[in-house]
């Protein structure tokens, strides 16, 4: 396994001082597995501000089909040539057809009960309510639509992550239709195989083990580490160990996923950030997909609120951020311990 990196070095004079040599470092970064590329820049690091959201919660209760009182009343059901159940509920979750969906299933789960919570409020039993109640839904989409082989859950926290209803909800998929994601790591991962003999995915934690310098720990049967090459402002990647499809996790893996889950949230919020998107992916029927879950922060930059997004991820697929991901991992690792309940770890 191969972890290459480029360093560009760029260079111009600086009339304010006296034409001096200016130089200034990038790295191009290529993912071990598909060789997407991504970039570190050479920026200042500076801290994010808390920004006040109360605003925005507070205007976006005025109509929430989320909220308790409404949710039952304004929410679509199952139909019952496609799914087992007309919803789906665990806890405070609730899964429910999503009426304006991406795909033949989409399906959203209301979180919570409460309208808002900051990322720190998370707690292991909402995480693994929330993802448990997705699960049921694709287990037995799967068992209806056997067709429907690339099953993701998916968050998108707060409006800078592209999430257009502040009530905490997850975004569940069961496809016959691959995204670009799929599309890259399935053939990426045969690639592997023939090449090398082995499982991409043992590799890939055993080596993060060996080299230490992204392995943020372990949740029991989940790996955690940051992303050599970050397709976010950084990219937290838990492996599950052990497990190929949804009906395989169980409730011990299920609190290791939600365990490690609630210590990258508690982290984000720790840096002053309030928005992400999570991806939770499975692939049906593959011996070499292994799922997996991937996270990453949103964070508008000051002072004009501007997206991190701009040509290079819009137009040529590019990530690009200020943080290394070694330097991300240190962060996490400080706050990793005695964090996420009671998990073994
Ligand atoms: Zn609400």
């Amino acid at each position: 396994m191969e972890f290459i990196k480029v360093l560009k070095k760029s260079r111009f004079l600086d009339p304010q001082r006296g034409d001096e040599e200016v130089v200034r470092y990038s790295e191009v970064r290529y993912d071990p597995l598909t060789s997407h590329s991504s970039r570190i820049l050479d920026f200042p690091v500076r801290s994010v501000e808390r920004a006040d959201l109360s605003a925005l919660v507070e205007a976006s209760k005025a109509f929430c089909p989320f909220c308790p009182e409404v949710v039952e009343v304004v929410t679509p059901k199952f139909h019952p040539e496609l799914a087992g159940r007309s919803r789906y509920s665990r806890g405070e979750a609730l899964c429910v057809p999503n009426a304006f969906p991406y795909d033949e299933n989409g399906a959203v789960t209301v979180m919570t009960r409460s309208h808002y919570l900051a990322l720190k409020d998370f707690t292991r039993e909402i995480i693994a309510d929330a993802i448990g109640c997705c699960l049921m839904y694709l287990v037995d989409v799967a068992q209806r639509q056997p067709d429907m082989v690339f099953q993701s859950v998916n968050w998108n926290y707060m409006p800078q992550a592209g999430g257009s209803i502040v009530h905490p909800h997850l975004q569940v998929a069961a496809s016959s239709s691959p995204t670009n994601y799929y599309a890259e790591v399935i053939p990426a991962l045969e690639r592997y195989r023939s090449r090398h003999g082995t499982d991409y995915w043992t590799d890939l934690v055993e080596e993060e083990g060996r080299q230490g310098r992204r392995n943020i720990g372990t949740t029991g049967r989940v790996s955690w580490v940051t992303a050599f090459a970050p397709m976010g402002i950084f990219d937290v990647l838990g492996v599950i160990e052990g497990v190929r499809c949804p009906g395989d996790i169980g409730e011990d893996v299920l609190a290791d996923l939600s365990s490690g889950i609630v210590r990258v949230l508690r982290y984000i919020d720790s840096l002053n950030m309030h928005s992400l998107n999570m991806s939770l992916y499975f692939h049906l029927g593959s011996p070499l997909f292994t799922p997996h879950v991937r996270i990453c922060p949103r964070a508008n930059i000051p002072p004009f609120d501007t997206s991190q997004i701009n040509y290079m991820g819009m137009l040529h697929r590019e990530s690009l951020t200020i943080l290394k991901p070694e330097d991300v991992c240190d962060g996490i690792r400080r706050m990793w311990e005695g964090q996420g309940g009671d998990v073994h770890d």
